[in-house]
């Protein structure tokens, strides 16, 4: 009995000392500027670390712990849905020095922000930073409204010595994403019915062909259909990482 008892006060420890998430995954970027070093913490959230600066893109509390995180030099935020404008998470990683850049519909909350319009570019910390659209081509709720209307979030473009990394926030396959050129490194929301399918994924792949494409935002998703979508499609690598 006191054996039994032992056991199963060590299981409970076992149990409550284990993370939500399981340790995270890192991946470093070549640039000719130095490293990029990209933590997956979750869902959109992404930590990036770049000579010495750290970055990160929609900071959501459900998603890492943000009190046990580096402070922030650069914060990117995408659009005003709680998975991605999380104040208090945001808040957790924020200094005095911080530059917050936010869409115009994040600017009341975050008076200090820099605010960035689609089709804006702006350089900042030696990066230089565009703006693009992101919104539903198809997509809607129930009362027929996009879930992500055109003109009100951003995805962001950044360039980090040679390489340009585009963070797409929640969007669909849309025009000014496939138009872009000499992308390294792409995150493509991939969620069905607020952003896209991974047909719709591939799609956009295919027509601007980053060079790694991570699929984000997958939430019950399996990623592992955009690798077959792909296969047949040389010079992109699907990159899966641990989002959910
Ligand atoms: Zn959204
Ligand atoms: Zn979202």
């Amino acid at each position: 009995m006191k054996i039994a008892f032992a056991f199963l006060v060590l299981l409970t420890i076992g149990v409550l000392t284990v993370p939500a998430r399981a340790a995270v995954e890192k991946d470093v970027i070549k640039t000719s500027a130095g490293p990029l070093e990209i933590t997956f913490l979750g869902h959109s959230s992404l930590m990036m670390t770049f000579r010495g600066q750290t970055i990160y893109f929609d900071p959501y509390g459900r998603m890492a712990d943000y009190t046990q995180l580096p402070k922030a030099d650069l914060i990117f935020i995408t659009h005003d849905h709680n998975d991605h404008f999380d104040l208090e998470a945001l808040q957790r990683i924020q200094k005095k020095e911080t530059v917050v850049v936010i869409p115009p519909i994040c600017s009341g909350a975050v008076p200090e922000g820099w605010v960035m319009r689609n089709g804006e570019s702006l350089t900042v910390a030696g990066i230089a930073v565009e703006a693009l659209p992101a919104y539903n081509l198809v997509h809607t709720r129930d009362n027929g409204e996009a879930f992500h209307p055109k003109g009100i979030g951003n995805g962001y473009v950044l360039t980090f010595g040679d390489k340009r990394i585009y963070v797409a926030g929640d969007t669909e396959n849309i025009a000014e994403m496939k138009a872009l050129k000499k992308i390294d490194c792409a995150f493509l929301p991939m969620s069905v019915p607020s952003t896209m399918s991974p047909e719709m994924v591939a799609d956009a792949a295919k027509a601007f062909r980053p060079k790694m494409l991570y699929p984000y935002h997958y939430v019950d998703t399996d990623p592992t259909k955009l690798t077959v979508l792909l296969k047949n499609t040389p010079g992109i690598e699907v990159r899966i990482r641990q989002l959910q």
